[in-house]
């Protein structure tokens, strides 16, 4: 292990795993010239060799931090323990690689005890600020470091504001300071723990509880969250106090180097006058916008736009930084990359690219397909007559509907359910209950507060600050403006505009905004995969070409049968004895069939669009049997023969068509090879749509594809029997059609003999839902809702195979299949058809195995257009 303890002109920015997010960022602050007070930070390796040997690493660790000590008070001219002058005083800060926020420890103000408080107090002239540093110095110590909790310390705190008849901390004098320290003493003896006061006892505990706070519930939960490895360790900062609260020159705020939750230019933050940091954080006093600075101190307000216009063009991205002023003097005391909204991200990853601080590629790394995902959630329809019943800060845009619930235990009780969490203010203790929520309503605090960043990060829908509800705890219910709303009613809150609405809200889907749409283009641009659309009707087709989509991989015809104008006929074919009678329905539904693909093939001007036969087994068209058992014996009551005895017909065909496992039956191009007719229409439809389309001057490429297919006869005789009905329409019509015939791949044995099948398919499409079903054995309609969730909680499988491709076996499969089939055609055109299309971690995979596209829902185009480029760099 190298060194344990740094100075902050030690380190450096890229030191984070050592030294944690927060002591990199010191150090490089210092390093760069911007004013940070002087402290040393002890390495993460440090905590994770205390968290195996434990007390024994302190005692090695002590010399280096006595070390460390005195070369600050060097620096600072101040002696911490002092016995004269101004005494030196050290907050004590957990800071881990990633940020936590609220997770870990701070103490403040260590060094003070019953003598060095009176130095300070007549040293600083303020007797006031030297007992309230004191009282939050025992009051953080007895809960962080002895675990005694902030309750009892509230309750003092409260029980002599009442006495006194005074509503706000800062209204206490020197001499309340006094009454309440001896409270807070009264206290630590009723827990039987005594506050140390030897300046030195009290830092070696404060580094040690930060050490233990790793470990602490709140911080293992938001490391699970997060996907943060749990032996990471956090670093300790030991940093020399200044003072936010010497008086109205002082203050302590936090700010954004642009505005995080729209991404706009100009600095944007909150501070508060004659106060110490954990105020502004905790959100209990509400504070002022950074703009108010500019008229109370001009000077400070632009040496802090400097200092953030310095760190911005240093890191290249938008910071969140702390700062304090003491009497005048700006001190910087964090800074790190900004959380921001998802709508944020996209901006500020085109302005960055558009000022020449970033690369295109790196523009594409800033924005996770997560992101653009949440981007394309609903809003709430403005113009809809729904009045807001209270409206408070939009922190984190979305709309979010749910029950009301008051406490953080119980929603995470009940995360099943779409729940709301309601709270005066949250805390690190609520995180449980954050995750499980839809959204969160605050009463109290700002855009910084815990609530608001915690939702930002997780870009769940947050309103805070509402101040203007009065949650009732013990009733379990809020007020406002006369309503009552109870725990469990509906409400929806809109993260955007910051409102509230009793009920559910109507909704609306968004625009791509035109920041979203360079960032999208430039993924095109340099992804090497493309995208396309899984869409059955113009509608959608239309909504792939919106957003995107350069093609359709996936149209799937059987949902055009389902419509209640076309079922009827669909039944006919059916249940037809000879082959006259199923031509004759077929005839019916040809022309619904061939304005469909006219539709679509407008719709997509040009682009390729793959059509899929016929797949899913015929009883899926037919009435489930025991309806019609019902509806037969009322016809024959009514006494309306013909009717019961059309519907007997429906039900002797339906229970021939039974199958005891249908998923493996008769579906997919067995169909076709038994009732070839349907097939002939379906083709016949595609290319007489096609030929109209070119008639009129229009671009067209359909690709006819043929489901699960396993052996290469099937395909084999597929096509040659469709191939006659082509060169038919061809020449009907007159005009040479360009399309191609292909496959999917959704079957363990076709990706295996993918040499034989590429002979007869121009494309292949791999149908993962069927192919991971049939891989695994897992029923693709089952397995989700009864083993799978016990597979992923205990660790069997790692993620559900259904969402995110399966590499070693599925992939496997797939990878042996664009092997084989390219072998045979090197221009193979091979795609991916099923869920995983839409998939981030699937996307990558097929990028990895050569697939020309993936294709998905066409809300997922955007989110998987995004990915491909991410796949790409
Ligand atoms: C598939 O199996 O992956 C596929 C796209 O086809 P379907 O979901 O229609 O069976
Ligand atoms: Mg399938």
């Amino acid at each position: 292990m190298g060194k344990w303890v740094y100075l902050f002109e030690e380190g450096n920015a890229s030191m984070r795993d050592l030294l944690g997010g927060k002591g990199a960022g010191l150090a490089e602050m210092t390093n760069i010239g911007l004013p940070v007070p002087p402290g040393f930070t002890i390495t993460t390796e440090v905590c994770n060799l205390y968290m195996k040997k434990g007390e024994k690493v302190i005692e090695e660790l002590w010399p280096m931090v006595l070390e460390n000590v005195r070369i600050v008070e060097e620096k600072t001219g101040k002696k911490f323990a002092a016995k004269s002058g101004l005494p030196l005083l050290f907050s004590v800060r957990s800071g881990a690689k990633f940020s936590m926020p609220g997770m870990m420890d701070t103490v403040l103000n260590i060094g003070l005890n019953d003598e060095t408080v009176e130095l300070f107090s007549k040293e600083s002239s303020n007797p006031r600020l030297a007992y309230d540093s004191y009282r939050r110095l025992i009051q953080m110590f007895g809960d962080i470091v002895l675990d005694m909790g902030l309750q009892p310390f509230e309750n003092e705190l409260e029980s002599l504001k009442a006495k006194k008849g005074i509503k706000y901390d800062v209204e206490l004098s020197a001499d309340d300071l006094k009454e309440l320290i001896k409270r807070y003493f009264d206290i630590y003896k009723k827990f039987n723990k005594e506050f140390p006061q030897d300046p030195f006892i009290q830092l070696r505990m404060a580094i040690e509880a930060v050490f233990r706070s790793w470990n602490a519930p709140r911080a293992i939960t938001y490391r699970r969250i997060n996907n943060i490895p749990d032996d990471l360790g956090t670093a300790v900062n030991v940093v020399t106090m200044v003072f936010g609260n010497m008086g109205d020159d002082s203050a302590t705020g936090v700010a954004f180097t642009r505005d995080p939750k729209k991404g706009d230019k100009g600095i944007f933050g909150e501070y508060l006058v004659n106060a110490q940091g954990e105020d502004v954080v905790a959100g209990i006093r509400t504070p002022k916008p950074i703009i108010e600075l500019k008229k109370e101190m001009p000077a400070v307000y632009d040496e802090l736009l400097k200092f953030c216009k310095i760190l911005e063009e240093h890191y290249k991205d938008m910071q969140d930084i702390e700062f304090t002023i003491e009497k005048g003097k700006l001190y910087m005391l964090q800074v790190r990359t900004g959380k921001r909204t998802p709508g944020a991200a996209v901006k500020l990853a085109m302005d960055f690219l558009n000022e020449g601080l970033i690369s295109e590629e790196e523009a594409i790394l800033r924005v996770e397909p997560s992101q653009v995902d949440f981007l394309l959630h609903p809003r709430i329809n403005v113009s809809s007559k729904l009045q807001s019943i209270a409206k408070g800060l939009g922190a984190s845009p979305g709309a979010a509907t749910g029950k009301v619930v008051f406490d953080a235990d119980l929603a995470a009780k009940m995360s099943d359910e779409d729940v709301i969490l309601v709270r005066p203010e949250t805390v690190p203790d609520d995180i449980h209950g954050l995750a499980a929520a839809k959204g969160v309503l605050t009463a109290r605090g700002g855009m910084t507060s815990h609530a608001a960043v915690v939702a930002r990060g997780m870009g769940k829908p947050a309103v805070v600050g509402a101040e203007s509800i009065k949650i009732d705890l013990k009733e379990r219910l809020f007020t406002v403006n006369g309503e009552t709303v109870k725990e469990f009613d509906v409400i929806t809150i809109d993260g955007t505009s910051g409102n509230i609405f009793k009920g559910v809200a109507p909704l609306i889907m968004p625009e791509l905004s035109e920041d979203l749409k360079n960032l999208l283009s430039l993924s095109d641009k340099l992804a090497n995969i493309q995208v396309r659309a899984n869409a059955d009707t113009p509608e959608d087709a239309k909504r792939s070409y919106e957003f995107g989509a350069k093609g359709i991989g996936l149209c799937r015809t059987e949902h055009m049968f389902m419509a209640q104008d076309r079922l009827p006929a669909m039944q006919e074919m059916i249940v037809a004895e000879t082959i006259e009678e199923r031509k004759a329905a077929l005839e019916k539904l040809l022309p619904m069939q061939r304005e469909d693909f006219y539709g679509i093939f407008k719709e997509m001007k040009g682009y390729p669009v793959i059509i899929r036969l016929l797949d899913p087994p015929l009883h899926e068209f037919l009435p489930k049997r025991e309806i019609l058992k019902e509806e037969i014996s009322q016809h024959e009551k009514n006494g309306e023969k013909d009717i019961a005895e059309k519907k007997k017909r429906l039900l002797r065909r339906a229970e021939a068509l039974k199958e005891s496992n249908p998923m493996m039956g008769f579906r997919g191009c067995r169909l076709g090879l038994v009732y070839p007719e349907i097939n002939e229409m379906q083709v016949r439809a595609i290319l007489e749509a096609a030929a109209k389309v070119m008639k009129e001057g229009d671009r067209v490429f359909p690709e006819i594809m043929v489901p699960l297919v396993g052996h290469i006869n099937e395909i084999r005789f597929v096509r040659e029997k469709l191939e006659e009905v082509a060169k038919e329409v061809i020449l009907e019509q007159g005009i040479q059609i360009p399309y191609l015939f292909g496959t999917m791949i959704e079957l363990p044995r076709a990706a295996l003999r993918a040499d034989e099948i590429a002979k007869y398919a121009k494309f292949f499409s791999f149908g993962t839902n069927d192919l991971t079903q049939m891989t695994f054995g897992f029923s693709r309609d089952d397995a989700e809702s009864k083993f799978l969730p016990v597979y992923l909680e205990r660790g069997i499988l790692p993620v559900n195979p259904f969402q995110t491709l399966d590499r070693d076996g599925v992939g496997e499969l797939m990878k042996i299949a664009v092997e084989r089939g390219k072998k045979v055609n090197k221009d193979l055109e091979i795609g991916i058809c099923g869920e995983h299309g839409g998939d981030p971690e699937s996307i990558a995979f097929c990028y990895e195995i050569g697939l020309n596209y993936v294709s998905c829902s066409p809300f997922r185009v955007p989110v998987a257009r995004l990915a491909a480029a991410r796949a790409t760099i």
